[in-house]
Parts: structure tokens; sequence; C-alpha cells
């Protein structure tokens, strides 16, 4: 037998009212692995059909937090393809030739019903049973057609049976069609309700598997009942667990960032990011760190887990770290690129090449961008700014005097690097009777303007003779002062 497998073609559908929380990014993230891993198309549909919630500000900042994690789309918004429009709004005529379809060949219908005699029926219901839900008792299903009433459509969902499927995650789940009402498929308006316009689009842009947070399961039968009316094969599914926060609660602001956009402020690199919500929820034997390439190699549904995770903000800063020491996972181009612009926002100016050596003074222990940023700020400030309690606590009394003393054994110092520059230095301290934190403390609050910071020498040697020189005579004089 020939067996032709269609090309895969996955698909990530956020609803454009706010900011693109990570735990969506973990959802893109999986379809977009998967069509990099088998060679497939990842496409980006834009569900926009809440129109009180839905704003282009929230469409520009997914596209942007998508482009900036490198979550290349290859059919969507900004690049076309063969099946758009890519926004639901755009795409109205093709529900309701959907819809009509339906009716014709007897799987649907135009409910007349009204709001006010649905919420009757509901009240008359609670009255009498204040714990029964209410079920649309399927009223138009065989009422006669009034053309030109308002209506809404709704799909005649089969009393009997069930809709079984197989996930890719959680394996063969079974819900009885009993469970479901004749829902709405369009509203009065025109405009799809969520699961119609899903499966719509699903169908139309050739979706071959569909791969989304756990708390869409519920919406998983009712959308095969779709597929089924419309003599389509649904897709193939794939739930992924929920990102909680670490109280258990369901992630959200309040737990701390969530947004792509403050990890991307914060300093986070785009890969480290990926890298981290990679390994919520899936693993790879006891690997952690990945690069992405690794991430398309080695992804698969096997192996990513039921149970729900929660979010934890240490590990994640720990994989960022991980990626911003490592060379083979950020070249040391993309580092000095990316901490130059957090020293751009700092006001301080530089160029990468300056930034790309200064960075060896501190690669081994920023955790982000912003962080190496703010490690190098004295490299690119002068005066550097000075923290007072360091100040306050040594440049003061006779270590002017050190210092200027120091500044003097410094000045002849021939090569100017931080060996020359650290034996210049021991074979002076006997000579003062003081030990070397004693000289090594004000030289560096004097350097840097603060009581902690790379290698003393390693500093001079990046600063320069002059501005070593300089710096330590003002440290002088302010101990003095
Ligand atoms: N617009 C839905 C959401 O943002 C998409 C769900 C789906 O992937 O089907 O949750």
């Amino acid at each position: 037998m020939l067996l032709v497998r269609a090309m895969v073609r996955v698909r990530f559908a956020p609803s454009p009212t706010g900011y693109l929380h990570i735990g969506g990014v973990r959802t893109a993230l999986f379809n977009w692995l998967w069509a990099r891993k088998t060679g497939g198309r990842f496409v980006l549909r834009i569900e926009d059909t809440d129109r009180e919630r839905s704003t282009s500000e929230s469409v520009r900042v997914i596209l942007d937090s998508l482009r900036w994690l490198g979550l290349t789309w290859d059919e969507g918004p900004g690049v076309g393809g063969p099946y758009g429009p890519y926004t639901q709004l755009e795409r109205l005529s093709i529900y309701k030739d959907h819809a009509e379809r339906l009716i014709q060949g007897g799987k649907a219908y135009r409910c007349y019903c009204t709001k006010e005699e649905l919420d009757a029926q509901r009240a008359a219901l609670k009255a009498r049973d204040p714990k029964a839900t209410f079920r649309y008792p399927g009223t138009c299903r065989n009422r006669e057609e009034r053309p030109g009433a308002p209506h809404v459509v709704r799909l005649k969902v089969p009393e009997t049976g069930s809709v079984v499927y197989v996930d890719k995650v959680f394996g063969e789940v079974t819900t009885p069609n009993a469970a479901q009402q004749d829902f709405v498929l369009l509203r009065t308006d025109g405009v799809p309700l969520y699961n119609f316009g899903a499966v719509v689009d699903d169908v139309t842009m050739g979706i071959t598997l569909v791969a989304r947070g756990r708390d869409h399961m519920v919406n998983t039968p009712p959308q095969i009942m779709i597929y089924e009316a419309l003599g389509h094969q649904p897709p193939q599914f794939a739930h992924l667990p929920m990102m909680l926060a670490p109280n258990g609660e369901k992630l959200s602001k309040r737990h701390g960032a969530v947004s792509v956009t403050e990890y991307r402020d914060q300093g986070y690199a785009p890969h480290a990011v990926l890298n981290y919500l990679a390994r919520f929820g899936w693993s790879h034997g006891d690997q952690e760190v990945f690069s992405l390439d690794e991430l398309v190699a080695a992804f698969d549904w096997e192996h990513c887990n039921r149970a729900d995770g929660r979010f934890d903000a240490k590990k994640f800063l720990a994989i960022n770290h991980e990626h911003l020491k490592s060379a083979r996972l950020t070249s040391e181009g993309a580092y000095a690129a990316a901490t130059l612009r957090f020293l751009s926002a700092r006001g301080l100016q530089a160029d990468e090449a300056r930034v790309e050596h200064a960075v060896a003074l501190i690669r081994e222990r920023a955790t982000t961008f912003a962080d190496a940023a703010d490690r190098l700020d004295f490299v690119f400030r002068d005066p550097p700014a000075m923290e007072a309690a360091a100040v306050a606590k040594f440049l003061v009394g006779e270590n002017a005097q050190r210092l200027r003393d120091l500044a003097g054994v410094l000045e002849k110092v021939e090569p100017w690097t931080a060996a020359a520059l650290e034996a210049a230095t021991q074979q002076w301290l006997p000579s003062t009777g003081a030990p070397m934190k004693d000289i090594a403390q004000p030289a560096r609050v004097a350097l840097t303007g603060r009581a902690a910071s790379p290698g003393l020498f390693d500093v001079m040697s990046e600063l320069g003779r002059e501005r070593t020189l300089a710096r330590l005579i003002a440290g002088a004089t302010a101990s003095s002062a």
C-alpha cells in the first residue's frame, strides 16, 4: 500500500487581547519546533473575533515578540501565504459559506430564539432546580425558516454516541455527545464563535496537527463534531500541560513577569527563553541546556509531560546565565550587540568592538544582558558612578597616600597588561607594610565606584593607563577630602 504522508502544517493562533504570555510562547514554540523538525510549515493566525478586547497594538506586540524570539512563521500576517487572509475578521465570508453548507446539508440550522426567550427558559429551569445547567432544548431544530429574521447558526449535535480521539500527549480521550448542546457556530452579526472559526480555519488552512494548552481540551470534542459535520478528517491533537505559578494558581501578572517583552527588557537571551520553555513540560534525558538546533533535533511529543508544571523564575534565570556564559550558545558578537543596547539605554556611548573586549571581564558572572551592562557601566562612564557606601568605607584617611603611591608605581609599568600590573604591585607591596586587600579595596572603589568588581588588574588593563591613573588620583583626592 502506498502511504502518502501530507506535509506537516501546524499553527499558532493567538487572540490579540494583550501581551504575549510566556505560556503562549511555549505553545508557539512546540508547534514551531515540530514544523522545523519535520520540514513542515508554521502558520500564524490572528484570532481577533472578540472585537471588544482585540487591539491592533496587541497584534503588533505579539508579532514583535515572536520575531524577537526567532519564531518565524512561514505563512501569516506580514508574510502572506496561499491560504490567507490570516486574520479572522477578514475571513467572515469563509465562515458564512461553511455555515451555509452545513445548513444545506442538514447538519446545522438557523436559530431564531431571542435572548429574552432563552433567559426566561433558563430562569424557569433554575426555579425548578437551582443546581441544573441549562442546555439549549433544540427549539429551532425543526422550525420553519424565517427569511430575513435575525438568527444565530447552531450545530445539530448528535444525541447519542461519543467523540473519541487519540491525543499525542494524553492518549485516548472519549467524551459522550450527550454532554454537548446544539452549540452556536455563527452569531447574529456573522462573527463565528471560537470553535467554529478555529475549525473552519484549520480545515481551509490545511492544518494537520493542532497543539495548544490543555485548557483547550474541552473544546476539542465540539471541534471534532464540526469537522465531522463538514465532512473533514480531524487533524491530530496534542494538548500541553499548563504553566502554573509556584503556588499552583494559573500563572499571571500577579506572580511576576509573564510577558515576553518583560524578559527581553530584563536582558534575557531569546534562545534561553525558548530553552526554558522547551524544558517546561518536555524532557530529553537529563539535558537542561539546549541550543535551538538541538531542540529542533530532539523535540518530540512522546516526551511531553501530562502533569502541569510550576514556573520557576530561578531556574529560568539560571538557564539564561548558562546561555550567556557559553560561547557556543551566545557568540561574542551577539553578546556585545545585546549588551551595547543596554549600555545605550543607560546613556553610555560605546562601540561593539570595545564592548566585545570588555565583556571578557564579566561574562562568567553576568546573568542577563542588563546585568552585563550594569557590571560594565564603569568601563564606559567617566568618571564612574560612585556608590556612596563604598566611598564612605574605602576612600578615606590613609588611603589617599596609598592610592597616590600606587599610581606612582603603576605609571611606569610596561607593557600595560594585567600580569605586569600585578607583578609591579606585588613588588611594591612589602614597602607599604599593608596587606594587598588594604590597597586593592580603595583602588577598586576608585576605579569602578564599587566595592565588588572584576579582578583589579583586569580592570586596570581594560581601562588603560591614562584612565587608571586618573581614577586612582581622583580616588586619592576624594580620600583626603
Ligand atoms: N485563540 C485561541 C487562544 O488564544 C487559540 C486556541 C487554539 O489554539 O485553538 O487561546
